[in-house]
């Protein structure tokens, strides 16, 4: 049994079906659109076959919307690249996605789709090129650019991101695309939005107002890969749905030798808030291009599932690398090790107030499930907060989820240890308790006689989680 979940990116190397269906089989929990790349059309195909795949594998599959956000990239450049040379001056062109000559008088021009480049840019500001590869820094800027000297050359390609770290970035944090590419994840119908480059709450409430106004009502998870988001990290904790440590670019502008402490950090705030929580990129990065991880990674995918992370997220290993479905097989049984190790300390849990009732049962419930030795604890839940609840608590046992909404099924992937089903619900606990039984017989989570934990709210009612019964599968449940 894996408790931590395994989100995958989509992209060229699962598109064919049969590869697809394979890798989920093989551990997908939830999938991730990232609309850095491919068009509106693309992802919903995608989504469509994922979907597909799921029901006919009869699970459910989440799925994130993952919006690029304010991420500066180079325009096109010419096949093959641009040698930029080490010593040299290069000539940046703010707001250009091409340029007529990619010469200006003897020095390297290169294109850069971002407005304000030379508004943000002062004489000294370091500029990093495909993921920090590429470094220049600004000596001077004129009236159309900014000239900057190269510290370390490189071929620069075209669309790579540009980062400028320690720079305050004056792009909005919704840019004209992601307003765009919002409103299409809403009408698609995605788990959760992914907000990119987030700085502080506010950005986190104003996509959050945007996506009600446009009637939806996905989740935010808040990728937290700026600067800004470190130093604001538990105001934006406290109003994201989900966090992401997106160490890729987080990596780039901070130091990579900061991250593991800030991955610590980031994991820990969010278990004590109770909110889900993603590592994420580079976790099997070798496995692009080999069938096998390096005992390096297998280090970081473990170690992230002892930091307590909710799930681990695979981006070019299965977006476009030449091993996708090994690369899930291999996270999913690298965590499945790690987790039956006696290095796994459960995280600290959410702490609660005399108010925070729904923790308080949760947590509860655990510890009756564990006192009593259950074989699983189930929890009926409309919308999935109460799944959320419990799945912070880490019960031991299985966590099954019961819940009349599709939407809650596929939210819920993404959420540690959690399984959840459809089961109608007529707010009759006899009928509820029927089902559960029925699905944990089904799904051999429970044996006849078997003690169950049964997590509810007041039938009917909108008070939250306030119920926590024990039953002997088989007993009689009258009303
Ligand atoms: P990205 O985000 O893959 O969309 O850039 C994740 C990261 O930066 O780590
Ligand atoms: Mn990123």
């Amino acid at each position: 049994m894996r408790r931590a979940k395994i989100v995958a990116t989509l992209g060229p190397a699962l598109d064919e079906r049969d590869k697809l269906r394979a890798a989920v089989e093989a551990g997908i929990d939830v999938v991730r659109l990232n609309f850095s790349h491919g068009d509106h059309d693309t992802h919903a195909k995608r989504l469509e076959t994922v979907h597909e795949c799921a029901s006919r594998l009869g699970r459910g599959v989440g799925s994130i919307a993952d919006l690029q956000g304010p991420k500066i990239r180079l325009g096109t450049l010419p096949d093959g690249g641009i040698d930029v040379e080490t010593g040299s001056e290069v000539y940046l062109l703010p707001g250009r996605e091409h340029l007529e000559d990619y010469d200006s008088g003897g020095h390297v021009a290169l294109p850069v789709a971002y407005d304000y480049l030379a508004h943000d840019l002062q004489p000294g500001s370091l500029v990093l090129i495909d993921d920090g590869s590429l470094r220049l820094v600004v000596s001077r800027k004129d009236d159309e650019g900014v000239w900057a000297r190269v510290v370390a050359g490189g071929i620069a390609k075209s669309k790579k991101g540009v980062n400028l770290p320690g720079v305050a970035v004056s792009a909005p944090s919704l840019t004209e695309k992601d307003v765009a590419d919002l409103k299409f994840a809403v009408e698609l119908g995605v788990d959760w939005i992914a907000l990119s480059f987030v700085r502080h709450a506010d950005d986190v409430v104003d996509a959050r107002n945007r996506i009600a106004g446009l009637g939806g009502e996905a989740p935010l998870i808040s990728k937290m890969e700026r600067p800004e988001s470190i130093e604001n990290m538990l105001d934006v904790v406290a109003v994201s749905d989900a966090l992401m440590v997106a160490r890729g670019d987080l990596g780039v502008e901070i130091g990579p030798e900061r991250v593991p402490a800030i991955q610590k950090a980031i994991i820990a705030e969010a278990n004590a808030e109770g909110k889900p929580v993603i590592t994420a990129t580079e976790m099997l990065e070798s496995m692009i291009n080999s069938p096998r991880a390096t005992r390096a990674e297998a280090s970081d995918v473990a170690n992230a599932v002892f930091d307590g992370t909710d799930a681990l997220m695979l981006s070019g290993e299965t977006a476009a690398g030449k091993y996708p479905v090994e690369a899930v097989r291999t996270m999913a049984r690298i965590i499945e090790v790690a987790e039956a190790s006696p290095h796994l300390v459960d995280p600290q849990p959410p702490s609660h107030s005399e108010r925070s009732i729904g923790r308080i049962v949760a947590q509860a419930a655990c510890q009756v499930a564990a006192d009593v030795k259950a074989t699983a604890i189930v929890v009926y839940s409309i919308s999935g907060a109460s799944i959320q609840l419990v799945s912070k608590y880490r019960p031991a046992m299985p966590l099954v989820g019961l819940t009349p909404r599709e939407a809650t099924v596929q939210r819920t992937a993404l959420m540690w240890g959690t399984e959840a089903m459809m089961v109608p619900m007529k707010g009759q606990s006899t009928d509820l308790i029927s089902a559960a039984e029925r699905i944990l017989v089904d799904g051999h989570w429970a044996q006849h006689g078997d003690r169950v934990v049964l997590v509810s709210g007041t039938p009917g009612g909108q008070g939250g989680t306030n119920r926590i019964m024990v039953h002997r599968v088989g007993d009689p449940v009258g009303s």
